[in-house]
């Protein structure tokens, strides 16, 4: 996690929560991970997997037509 962005983006709470070893998003404990890619990502952007899940479908069903998607 970029935590000087995060603050800078008003996202204080969020990086306090992942410093407290909390999902960023929730504030839940992230407990299990369904892989490797989801710990990392985790590690990268605070989330849990159901909070991960919920931005996938999201991204999936959300943005449908949109061509610059990224692939995590
Ligand atoms: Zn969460």
């Amino acid at each position: 996690m970029n935590r000087d962005i995060m603050i800078a983006a008003g996202m204080k709470q969020a990086v306090e929560r992942f410093e407290d070893g909390l999902c960023a998003t929730c504030g839940n404990e992230p407990g299990v991970f369904k892989d490797a890619l989801s710990r990392r990502e985790y590690g990268i952007s605070g989330m849990c997997q159901p909070c991960q899940d919920m931005l996938f479908d999201f991204e999936l069903f959300g943005f449908e037509g949109e061509e610059d998607n990224e692939t995590i």
